[in-house]
């Protein structure tokens, strides 16, 4: 569920402050200059109003600001070049329209909302509006999809946006102008005709309406949704919220003040999270354009990496295809590339996002212009700045990226199996141009190399999905796995090549080695203010309170369980008892935390793992921004170097040393858990059935005393499982380890 609390206060606050004159701009300059060095770049943003390239990094980028200002860029012997004189000035030139159609001026979110109906109802077989989601300020998310009533039931779905940044107003123009072309040219145009017989079209012209919204009442110049942060200032940067490489300082701010801040938590905005899950439960989806302004570039994956993605390839042919064909509308040149290489980092975008974790293509169009009106594109370029992002726009669904049929995996593909239970494969298919006949649809596996492979059908679930489950395995298993389904050119498989090519898992134990709830005392060693007991609320000095329960249950371990911790204290820590991790592998811990502390280096939070006889090895040490949690999350450790096949493993929580200023509630920390996940040498299991049981006794007879009939039998077993002396071969010197083993159970 997104999150909406406070909304109805917000409101109220807006509804009392609607009747003031939105801020004006007398005076302020828009200027260019050429950022040599991240001191210049810092000092440039404290000193300018407002920074207004789309993301921030060295080179030329665009700087607003404020009257009087340039004389201090003339003072500190900066160069510079002015773009825009007068912001003000743009701004009311802007409001003119300058003509009596839809199209030649800008609009507000509710006459945007009333053309999308007057669409809809104008073309109710083709055309309906419906919500993607609320908003922080409870405004909901409208979109138009158009499809035609014949539309296959697996075809394949686009989504282009605009509106993700409030001040970008030119981008919230282009899906009602897409929406409108595809409605009044279905029936005449063979092209958008074929397209809207077997696309599915979701265009959403505001996508942060709250933003949106308040560059109409209050200032132009916004740009991030309209989040109360915790220290009084406002907005979150939507296109930093996504959870793919969220959190990187390259790319995106911790400070709440910043145009780009990525708020507390992945998702944590609830028009973010709205998206996403619209996205998953829309699985059909094949296609993004997340489209802003401005600067004239067409956009790809990767943003938070200078890594190409894996589909580089294919992004270029289509990007590139898409430049000349907006070249060739009205001579305007695009620069078209990955975003990281192309501008600069982009950490916790929406693309990165939808292409990392969905596979869909994804792209962001930055639209006109380079600079003159920046955000304030005067109303004449709305038409032909549309009319030049149309045919790219055609030409994006009807790429074979989309149109291609094909099976994704909205919910990743396994590459693991836990033994012993039955692992659920979804697929998505979408057809493009042509039928596919899912009834057919099967998923084909074997578990040994050796095997012949067996076909599953795949289940029809709602909203494209397909399932099947790859059944319960043991730790010997080596699984292979395909998938396929008839359509008129022939079978499709996944992977393609199938079965020659095929995709691969490897087993996991998934082994419980050790889990403690806290719903009891333990009574591990404590230092310090470390406890045993109820968290109650208290402490939040900096930062957020503790809880008021543990994760599950009442209890926790915490770092004073009624408030903050104290300043200028050592360092403390919470150590369990032994845990026994022989014969485990790949061994993980897991736990809870709900932790706040001032960031490194002043106070410090640590957790360690160690073995007898080894040193502490740090898992994890907080970072340089402050960690301030307001809720439970997840945290996992590969612990496996320290930890596999030993016979006692400590963990460790440490809070300390702290400095003389600043305390935060510390930790809190719930279920812990350590955890096996390499399948173990199973010594002994010579039936190759994952267990070591009496099942082994005959079996073992047989190696011994017949072991090429033994292998026959199991070619897949390896005969090293016999060797239960250790000694590297199979003969009469393992019968007492083994009877030893079995007994021993
Ligand atoms: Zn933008």
């Amino acid at each position: 569920m997104c999150q909406r609390a406070g909304f109805i206060v917000l409101s109220i606050a807006l509804a009392l402050g609607a009747q003031a004159e939105p801020r004006r701009y007398d005076g302020y300059a828009v200027v260019r200059i050429a950022v040599d060095s991240a001191a210049q770049l810092d000092e440039l943003t404290r000193l300018a109003a407002d920074v207004w390239s789309e993301h921030a990094g060295l080179g030329p980028l665009d700087f607003m600001f404020a009257p009087g200002q340039l004389a201090e860029l003339d003072a500190r012997g900066i160069r510079y070049q002015v773009w825009i004189p007068d912001v003000q000035a743009r701004i009311e030139s802007e409001r003119r329209a300058t003509g009596r159609g839809w199209f030649d001026a800008y609009h507000t979110y509710d006459e945007i909302t009333a053309y999308m109906n007057q669409l809809a109802a104008a073309h109710p077989a083709l055309a309906q509006v419906v919500s993607i989601g609320k908003t922080l300020e409870d405004r909901d998310i409208w979109g138009l999809r158009i499809a035609a009533p014949t539309l296959p039931p697996h075809a394949p779905a686009v989504v282009y946006f605009g509106g993700e940044h409030a001040r970008e107003w030119i981008g919230t123009t282009i899906p009602s102008y897409v929406a409108t072309y595809l409605l009044d040219q279905y029936g005449v145009d063979p092209t958008v005709t074929e397209l809207v017989n077997h696309v599915e079209w979701f265009l959403v012209p505001v996508f942060n309406v709250d933003g949106y919204v308040f560059t109409w009442t209050d200032d132009r110049m916004w740009r991030k949704n309209r989040r109360l942060n915790a220290n009084n200032t406002y907005g979150v940067d939507i296109n930093r919220n996504w959870s793919y490489g969220w959190g990187s300082d390259d790319g995106s701010s911790g400070l709440p003040s910043s145009a780009s801040y990525r708020g507390p938590a992945p998702f944590s905005e609830p028009e973010t999270c709205a998206l996403r899950d619209f996205f998953i439960s829309h699985p059909k989806v094949r296609a993004l354009n997340d489209i802003h302004s401005y600067s004239q570039l067409i956009l790809w994956p990767w943003g938070c990496t200078p890594t190409l993605c894996p589909d580089d390839a294919t992004y270029s042919t289509v990007g590139i295809a898409m430049r000349q064909l907006i070249l060739g509308v009205h001579n305007v040149p695009y620069t078209a590339g990955p975003t990281y290489t192309t501008i600069y980092p982009v950490s916790g975008d929406s693309c990165d996002w939808t292409y990392g974790e969905r596979g869909i293509f994804s792209w962001s169009f930055e639209l006109r212009d380079t600079g003159t009106y920046g955000f304030i594109l005067p109303p004449e370029q709305i038409i032909p700045n549309n009319e030049e992002i149309l045919p790219a726009l055609l030409h994006l669904t009807n790429s074979a990226p989309v149109r291609a049929t094909q099976m994704n995996f909205p919910e990743n593909r396994p590459t693991q199996l836990i033994v012993g239970r039955p692992t659920p494969v979804r697929v998505v298919i979408t057809s493009g141009v042509e039928n596919v006949q899912v009834a057919t649809a099967a998923l084909h596996f074997r578990y040994h190399p050796q095997q012949d492979y067996t076909a599953v059908p795949m289940t029809p679930l709602p909203n494209g999905l397909f399932e099947a489950v790859l059944p319960a395995t043991n730790c010997t298993s080596s699984p292979q796995y395909y998938f396929t389904v008839a359509a008129d050119s022939g079978v499709y498989s996944s992977p393609a090549g199938a079965p020659e090519l095929v995709y691969t898992a490897q087993m996991l134990s998934g082994t419980t080695v050790f889990a403690e709830n806290l719903d009891t005392n333990p009574g591990w060693t404590t230092e310090g203010l470390w406890a045993w007991g109820t968290p109650l609320g208290g402490g939040g000095a900096h930062g957020k309170p503790d809880p008021r329960a543990g994760k599950s249950g009442a209890y926790v371990y915490g770092y004073n369980l009624s408030g903050d911790y104290t300043n200028s204290a050592p360092e403390y820590s919470l150590t369990t008892p032994p845990i026994s991790c022989a014969r485990q592998y790949g061994l993980r811990m897991s736990f809870w935390r709900w932790l706040g502390v001032e960031r490194a280096p002043y106070d410090r939070a640590r957790v360690y793992a160690r073995h007898d006889g080894g040193n502490w090895v740090t898992l994890w040490e907080n970072p340089t921004a402050e960690t301030a949690d307001n809720l439970w999350i997840y945290q996992d450790f590969d612990i496996s170097a320290t930890a596999d096949n030993q016979a006692a493993v400590y963990i460790r929580w440490s809070l300390g040393p702290t400095d003389s200023g600043w305390a935060y509630c510390g930790w809190n920390i719930d279920d812990v858990r350590v955890y096996a996940t390499a399948c173990a040498e199973r010594l002994g299991d010579v039936d190759c059935d994952g267990l070591l049981g009496f099942s082994d006794i005959n079996p073992f007879v047989q190696l011994l005393v017949d072991p090429s009939g033994w292998s026959q039998q199991r070619p897949w077993c390896p005969a090293l499982n016999g060797d239960t002396s250790g000694d590297g071969v199979v003969n009469f010197g393992d019968i007492n380890p083994f009877v030893t083993l079995l007994t021993s159970q």
